[in-house]
C-alpha cells in the first residue's frame, strides 16, 4: 500500500465507523407492524404505532477503512 499523494509506504489503517441517520415521514402500516412484532413482538407494534404519521429515522452503521500517510497526512 502507498499513499497516492508522496507515495510513501508509511500507512495506518484504521477501522472508522460512519453512522447516517435518515429521516422518514411515513402512515402506520399493519404490515410492518407485523414485521417488527415478528422481529421485536411487542415492542415493534408499540414502535408502529408511536411511528403513525411522525417522522421516523433510520440509522445505518457502515464500517470502513481509513488510510492515513504517516509521511505527509493525507488520509484516504
Ligand atoms: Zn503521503
Amino acid at each position: 500500500m502507498r499513499c497516492p499523494i508522496c507515495g510513501s509506504e508509511n500507512i495506518t489503517s484504521q477501522a472508522v465507523t460512519e453512522t447516517h441517520t435518515k429521516a422518514k415521514t411515513k402512515g402506520f402500516g399493519w404490515f410492518k407492524a407485523c414485521f417488527g412484532f415478528l422481529l421485536f413482538n411487542i415492542p415493534g407494534v408499540l414502535c408502529g404505532l408511536c411511528g403513525m404519521g411522525k417522522e421516523r429515522r433510520t440509522t445505518t452503521t457502515k464500517t470502513r477503512v481509513l488510510h492515513i500517510c504517516q509521511n505527509c497526512g493525507n488520509q484516504w
